[in-house]
């Protein structure tokens, strides 16, 4: 694997000191994802620098980045590569519009994920993350039926515990009550199946039945809302935010036929999963065993040194747009940063490194990964560690004999995130839940030290609550 450069490349012109950055930040900065009674006045921990699977915080503190930012640092941080590829395209040409002329880093680019999608999926549209990748893609389902003249074939089918995105109808999507408790969404266009989250099945339900219950519960919404009424079926191979769910075996492969039989389109929401993260550029078919009519990507893509994502639409798909009787109606949807030049040249140099080495180790490391996180399923507070690949979360339960979610307000998670950063590991709390993703370069002897952090912050934790 290429190496990772140690030595600090030395703060930027623009760093302040810690406390200026805390300071300018609470007066003019407002945080993602913020509380209305903080609105504009939060201080979150400084992060000065990263390293490998180290971050720095503005006390100089070292972390090791347990959630790899957001499931997107795939490569590490400081990747000497990746930086000088970012430099050298800037230099070369840093933008250009998408409207009416190309770069060359996207056709090549475009081409190179093409190549490791699975079944026809051809053809590529980038975007600027993961919540415009899927936004591009309901569109492009609406799109597609107006021209094929089903406009009334528009519902959109998603599941509870899922996370698409912060746009307006990837957000209506999403699962989790706080996305729609204070905010709008398109609650008409979309209809929410159960999570298939087999630690939350129904009691003495075996997993066969639970995969057969979660089948025949989209068979039933198909028959009852009429497959001419939905456009598409979305759904994370994997629920990444909605706690690593790991869904019954052969599940989506039956969800995926039933899609197929009713021209239902089937959108995989590959934005953590894809780039690495279970040790194949794309999981849907190599994983999971199908093959979608469109992918969604975005995080892994450029390890998170730039903001790209984008959807992979198959041949089928576009057949069918090229042979409608309207050539000359337009998917009038696009980005002003759709095809940056910047933000493709990083993508090919970390495919580089994913190709070369980087997906080789996550496949290598990952068993090990969950074995050991497995292991601290013997703590009392632990319901259950589940992952695959190189995604885990860990749950915690009031009781081991009902599995009792913790009550909301004692925020098991932030506790014990809390203790994890004081001891040098930053964990991304789930209310009850704590999700670990490191950067796929991570090694057997960091994976031991990132679980005994996580043992010991339990453990505290534990002691908290006594
Ligand atoms: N889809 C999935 C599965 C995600 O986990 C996320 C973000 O976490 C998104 C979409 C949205 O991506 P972004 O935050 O880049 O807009």
């Amino acid at each position: 694997m290429a190496s990772i450069r140690k030595a600090s490349a030395g703060p930027s012109k623009y760093e302040v000191s810690a406390e200026a950055a805390v300071d300018l930040a609470k007066r003019h900065l407002i945080q993602p994802w913020p509380y209305s009674g903080s609105i504009g006045t939060e201080a979150r921990s400084l992060i000065g620098s990263g390293d490998g699977i180290y971050i720095h915080d503005g006390e100089g503190r070292r972390l090791i980045d347990g959630p790899a930012g957001m499931w997107c640092v795939n490569a590490g941080h400081r990747r000497e590569e990746l930086a000088r590829v970012m430099y050298d395209q800037a230099m070369e040409l840093s933008y250009n519009t998408p409207w009416y002329t190309m770069n060359s880093p996207s056709a090549v680019l475009a081409e190179r994920i093409a190549g490791h999608a699975p079944g026809d999926l051809r053809h590529v549209f980038f975007t600027t993350g993961g919540s415009s990748a899927v936004e591009s893609a309901l569109r492009f389902m609406q799109f597609y039926n107006n021209v094929r003249g089903r406009s009334e074939k528009k519902l959109i089918i998603s599941r509870g515990g899922a996370y698409h995105g912060s746009t307006y109808l990837s957000a209506s999507l999403n699962g989790r009550p706080r996305d729609r408790d204070w905010m709008d969404i398109a609650g008409g266009l979309v209809v929410k199946l159960t999570s298939p989250d087999p630690f939350r099945r129904p009691a003495a339900m075996t997993i066969e039945a639970f995969s057969d219950f979660l089948v025949s519960e989209f068979e039933e919404t198909v028959e009852r809302l009429g497959a001419d009424k939905i456009g598409a079926f979305v759904a994370e191979p994997i629920q990444a935010s909605g706690g690593v769910i790991v869904s019954p075996p052969n599940y989506l492969p039956r969800i995926r036929q039933i899609c197929r039989a009713n021209d239902i389109l089937y959108i995989s929401d590959e934005v953590v999963t894809g780039f690495g993260r279970l040790g194949e550029i794309f999981a849907s078919e190599s994983v999971f065993g199908l093959s979608p009519d469109i992918i969604t990507f975005a995080k892994g893509v450029t390890s998170g040194y730039f903001p790209l994502g984008g959807m992979i639409v198959s041949d089928r798909l576009l057949a069918d747009l090229r042979r409608s009787n309207h050539p000359d109606a337009m998917y009038a949807h696009g980005l002003t940063y759709s095809s940056h030049p910047v933000g493709c040249a990083v993508a090919l140099a970390n495919l580089d490194l994913l190709e070369n080495g980087i997906l080789d180790h996550a496949r290598d490391v990952a068993p090990y990964f969950i074995e050991e996180m497995k292991t601290l399923e013997d703590l009392p507070l632990v319901g259950e560690v589940r992952g695959i690949g190189l995604m885990a979360c860990v749950e915690c339960v009031a009781d081991r004999e009902s599995n009792n979610p913790l009550q909301l307000d004692i925020e098991v998670g932030k506790r014990i995130d809390a203790h994890c950063y004081a001891l040098g590991l930053l964990v991304r709390p789930l209310i009850h839940m704590c999700v670990m993703s490191p950067p796929l370069i991570i090694t057997r002897e960091q994976i031991d030290d990132m679980v005994a952090i996580l043992r010991e912050g339990i453990s505290r934790t534990m002691e908290d609550l006594r």
